[in-house]
């Protein structure tokens, strides 16, 4: 496992292996971009960025780290730290589970038993966590929903309305999962407005930069390494990680955790974020993705990056 100590090490050759790998594969031409509403489909499937944040705040990047994309299932992590904080674990694991699904990230499935959705990483979870976020209202939810996104990126959020209102338009199979939860008790009346929040969410502008800062963050204990500001409490930040880990790459997580071996989570506007605790953060954004919705040289990029840095959480072989 690699360690703060070794950050120097490994910030020698990082900036020239990043360059060497964004060429290596801005020729390979595998995947779609996601296309369920057009604003996404118009993406220019060529852009291509690749970012790291330490937690000493150094940065390298390259590519079209500043190109802005909306954060799509990425904000899942953070809205699930939020809503720990709101109501604490026990709480929030009578509401959301916290187990791997196998399955799509859109299947309309709840657990047999409990009827909870499996995880917050999936959409069912998703929408559920987000309805359990506190506000006297939409606004102050909304409110409290960008400060918190702003706590991590060190500034302003937006969201982008027309993604937004595409989202909510053709939004019926997210829809039909909140119908489902609200069935069986599994979160209250006010869908609708829990719906728009989840949809909001999924639409705030980020670029690479912006992930791998808030990546980061949750590496350095929940603290920006930028701003010196607690984007979340310490005391959460294992729990955020642990169901990135096991749920992050949805019905990918297995081999995912198998070979990159660090907790991540990808949306399908073709970002990804990896968490090396107490390290650094990784920032990885390409549209094209594959058949599990994941960015098809983000997943590229995050393989070759832990293995050439030992960046599996489980390494233990000597360094060459
Ligand atoms: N907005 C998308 C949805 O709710 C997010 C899914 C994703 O990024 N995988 O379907």
């Amino acid at each position: 496992m690699v360690k703060q100590e070794d950050l120097q090490t490994i910030a020698s050759s990082l900036q020239s292996f990043l360059e060497d790998l964004h060429s290596k594969y801005e020729s390979l031409r595998d995947g779609t971009v996601a296309n369920y509403i057009p604003e996404l489909a118009k993406v220019n499937p060529d852009l291509f960025s690749i970012c790291i944040a330490t937690v000493n705040g150094d940065v390298y990047e390259v590519g079209d780290y500043n190109q802005l994309f909306t954060i799509q299932s990425i904000s899942k992590v953070f809205v699930h730290g939020l809503a720990l904080e709101d109501h604490g674990r026990d709480y929030l694991l009578t509401k959301v589970g916290v187990e791997p699904t196998g399955d799509a990230f859109n299947a309309i499935i709840l657990d047999e038993t409990s009827k909870r959705p499996y995880n917050p990483m999936v959409n069912a979870g998703a929408i559920a966590t987000t309805s359990l976020i506190k506000g006297s209202g939409a606004t102050e939810r909304l409110n409290r929903m960008l400060d918190m996104f702003q706590r991590y990126t060190g500034h302003n959020v937006f969201v982008d309305i027309s993604v937004f209102t595409s989202e909510r338009i053709t939004g019926h199979r997210n829809r039909a999962m909140a119908h489902l939860m609200l069935n069986f008790g599994m979160i209250n009346q006010n869908l609708e407005e829990a719906l728009d929040l989840y949809f909001q969410q999924c639409s705030v502008m980020v670029n690479c930069y912006d992930l791998a800062l808030m990546a980061a963050t949750l590496a350095n204990k929940g603290i920006n390494p930028m701003t010196g500001e607690q984007a979340v409490e310490s005391r959460y930040v294992k729990d955020i990680l642990s169901v990135m880990y096991t749920c992050g790459m949805y019905n990918f997580a297995g081999e995912w955790a198998y070979k990159v071996g660090i907790p991540a989570k990808s949306g399908i506007s073709g970002g990804i974020i990896a968490v090396i605790p107490n390290v650094m953060g990784i920032g990885v954004f390409s549209p094209p993705l594959d058949s599990r919705g994941n960015s098809v040289r983000g997943v590229k990029v995050c393989e070759e990056l832990s293995q050439q840095f030992g960046l599996h959480l489980f390494e233990c072989s000597e360094k060459k």
